[in-house]
């Protein structure tokens, strides 16, 4: 991840190192496998909504650092969310990462915005985005198999 600026670097080796909610979630009301042929990344994403907000949410699976970071950044990011707004994050993480330049909702991204870095390589996009497309595949409730390809 040469390249990578250091602050960017240090948050998503942390994230990758130490993942938030990495953990089954028992009762689950969504469950959803995403998968990145290109890089080997599968995550597993568990979600427990009641009233419409996401209560619990959590994630297993293996992959490479950046889908690790990103899907444990979304897991802090989401918890507690209503499923209402989670497209308005997803449409934000979505521009961030593949409109380079655009102008972005700093407010709305928080912490997501370290991200950003990922779009300096490319071929990482998909391993950042994997699980933002596991994700909004739950609350739109598709039974279309996720895969970046
Ligand atoms: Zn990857």
């Amino acid at each position: 991840m040469s390249g990578l600026n250091d602050l960017y670097q240090e948050i998503l080796l942390e994230h990758n190192s130490k993942p938030r909610n990495f953990r089954v979630v028992e009762p689950h009301t969504h469950y959803k496998e995403g998968f990145n042929p290109l890089c080997g990344d599968r995550i597993l994403l568990y979600m427990d909504v009641k009233d419409d907000v996401v209560v619990d949410i959590g994630f297993q699976g293996s992959g490479c650092a950046i889908s690790r970071a990103s899907t444990s950044m979304l897991t802090e990011t989401i918890m507690g969310q209503k499923i209402e707004d989670i497209n308005q994050v997803f449409e934000e993480v979505h521009k961030m990462l593949t409109e380079p330049g655009a102008e972005l909702d700093v407010n709305l991204l928080g912490d997501l915005e370290m991200l950003s870095g990922v779009t300096d390589f490319p071929v990482r996009i998909k391993c950042a985005m994997l699980s933002w497309h596991t994700l909004k595949s739950l609350i739109d409730n598709s039974s279309e198999p996720v895969s970046t390809e």
